[in-house]
């Protein structure tokens, strides 16, 4: 059998980003490291590889890093949501609420068909804010969310508790 790369080996904890007092898990030391990617790209592919998504949608910007090369494994589409102002073409918006003021995301109307069965991607689930406004904002445009997969589940900030149950939340990694 391969040796399979003990990828969660490869993360970084930095101190002290982007604000005093966060410890931010930092993927790129994992990124740079073919073995360790691979490895980590197969644990999220494993649930979809006998039925996979019709697209994998990635939240901007690190859930496009993973996101894209999911879908690459899966043999299937990408589709980005991402901040305002980015894409091109007519947009669907959903604002929601931060810890202190809102921020907005946006996908291409014409991005899916109705009722797609997809799957969404981000790299961090923390307070799970961004995931469940992405799979709100999925919904709205009718598609069909299979699940929530996050790289890195910080539990510690206790989103799963609050997760909406109609999604599954899938994590690779819960620390
Ligand atoms: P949430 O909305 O509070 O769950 O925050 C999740 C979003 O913030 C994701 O898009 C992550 O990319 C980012 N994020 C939060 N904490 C971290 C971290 O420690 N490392 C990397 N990204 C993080």
């Amino acid at each position: 059998a391969p040796v399979q790369a003990d990828w969660p080996a490869l993360l970084r904890d930095v101190a002290d980003f982007p604000r005093p007092g966060i410890l931010f898990k930092d993927i790129t030391p994992l990124l740079a490291d073919a073995h360790g990617f691979a490895a980590a790209i197969a644990t999220l592919a494993a649930p979809w590889r006998a039925a996979p998504p019709h697209a994998v949608v990635g939240i901007e910007s690190r859930g496009f890093i993973l996101g894209a090369a999911l879908a690459q494994a899966l043999g299937v589409g990408f589709v980005p949501v991402r901040k305002p102002g980015k894409l091109p073409g007519p947009t669907l918006a959903l604002d929601y609420a931060l810890e202190y003021g809102s921020d907005r995301l946006e996908m291409h109307v014409d991005a899916l068909p109705a009722g797609a069965p997809v799957l969404l991607v981000d790299d961090v689930l923390a307070t799970g804010g961004t995931l469940q406004a992405a799979v709100a904002l999925l919904q709205q445009q009718g598609a069909h969310v299979v699940a929530a997969s996050v790289l890195i589940e910080l539990s510690a900030l206790s989103a799963r508790q609050r997760w909406d149950a109609q999604v599954p939340l899938l994590a690779g990694l819960v620390i």
